[in-house]
């Protein structure tokens, strides 16, 4: 049995892998600040006494005990990490400064969620871990991106210096249930706005691709990693290798939830990837792992979700 610290658990993926950890028997403790997660996320765990929850921001030393790290903390949404661009870069790199200090004292093993925003707005198409990716290092999302960086920077330094078992890896768009309506990401946007009858907003023409992960794939595969064989540090590809446009993404949610919005299209944000998709054959081999949920059932259990929440 482990004693598992989650930074960031009370987020939108945090809360998905707490609750995943608690049913195998772990003790978890999740630190949040509650930027972007909310207790409510965890409520339905709290009746569980092997659950802790504590408020606390990670750009601070934090001093418990622990033998696994799953390093989450930081605001994933855009419009999240762009409200206060210096917190997010401190987030991600003092974030990891002390969970990597923490790590060392106690001997823990410790995973970083990366992201592939690491590659930037891609020229090499799908993405290869061995890519080393194309960022703007002083643009609005470089404050997520190049803190994401840095902080992947620092856990290979605290392996090669200090010789800590690390994990990195690199998620690509995630969605499921329990994102927050108001997260401003492409898939909680679109639900929302067709339950609610609202224009579809469509950032430029709408050709831009990501390709989507469903929640549960992506924390098996976070929790595989985490318990990979010793040595294999990463970083590793965990998303959903299919890629849609956002044109087509409005179409299918607008039919999956058979709403009357109409689609419109607004300004592309600056630095807006083109394109995003994963290359997993690393992760198919070192973690056996593959993801099982495609798009249009993914989505059917998001949009129920969110008529309950919204609707
Ligand atoms: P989220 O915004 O729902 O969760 C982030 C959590 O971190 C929230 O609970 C927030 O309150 C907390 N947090 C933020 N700053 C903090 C701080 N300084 N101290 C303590 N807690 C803090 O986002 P998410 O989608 O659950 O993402 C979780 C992690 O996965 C993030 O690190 C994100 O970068 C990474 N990731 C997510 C995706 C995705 O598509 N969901 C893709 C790539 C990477
Ligand atoms: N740290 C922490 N919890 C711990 C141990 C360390 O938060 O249990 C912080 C500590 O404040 C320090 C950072 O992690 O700033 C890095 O620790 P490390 O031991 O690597 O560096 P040092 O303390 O030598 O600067
Ligand atoms: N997007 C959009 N409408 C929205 C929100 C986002 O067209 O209401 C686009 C956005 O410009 C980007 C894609 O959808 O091209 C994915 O955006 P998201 O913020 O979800 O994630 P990221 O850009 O970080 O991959």
């Amino acid at each position: 049995m482990n004693k598992i610290l989650i930074t960031g658990g009370a987020g939108f993926l945090g809360s998905h892998l707490t609750e995943k950890l608690l049913k195998e028997g772990n003790d978890v403790l999740v630190v949040d600040n509650y930027f972007t997660g909310t207790k409510e996320n965890l409520a339905h765990l709290l009746p569980n006494p092997k659950l802790e929850l504590m408020r606390h921001d990670v750009t601070f030393p934090l001093y418990v005990e622990t033998n696994q790290i799953y390093n989450l903390a930081c605001p994933a949404s855009p419009v999240h990490y762009q409200y206060d661009p210096v917190q997010t870069t401190k987030t991600s790199v003092h974030g990891a400064i002390n969970m990597l200090g923490l790590a060392k004292r106690t001997r823990a093993r410790i995973l970083q969620a990366s992201t592939s925003e690491v590659y930037g707005d891609p020229e090499v198409h799908p993405q290869p871990e061995e890519y080393w990716g194309k960022v703007n290092p002083i643009g609005i999302r470089s404050c997520y991106d190049e803190g994401k960086r840095c902080a992947e920077t620092l856990f290979f330094d605290y392996n090669r210096q200090h010789n800590l078992d690390i994990k990195v890896v690199r998620i690509f768009n995630t969605y499921g249930p329990r994102m927050h309506p108001n997260d401003g990401r492409v898939v909680s946007n679109f639900i929302v706005q067709a339950l609610q009858g609202k224009d579809i907003t469509i950032y430029g023409d709408g050709q831009q691709t990501r390709s989507f992960c469903y929640v549960d794939d992506l924390i098996d595969a976070m929790v595989k990693m985490m318990n990979s064989e010793d040595g294999f540090t990463g970083p590793v590809n965990i998303g959903n290798p299919g890629e849609f446009t956002m044109l087509q993404l409005a179409e299918t949610v607008l039919k999956l939830s058979g709403s009357k919005s109409k689609i419109i299209h607004q300004p592309l944000p600056s630095d807006d990837p083109k394109q995003r998709q994963p290359n997993i054959e690393l992760a198919k081999a070192k973690l056996g792992w593959e993801p099982k949920v495609n798009l249009e059932d993914g989505l059917k259990e998001t949009i129920a979700y969110f008529r309950k929440v919204v609707a």
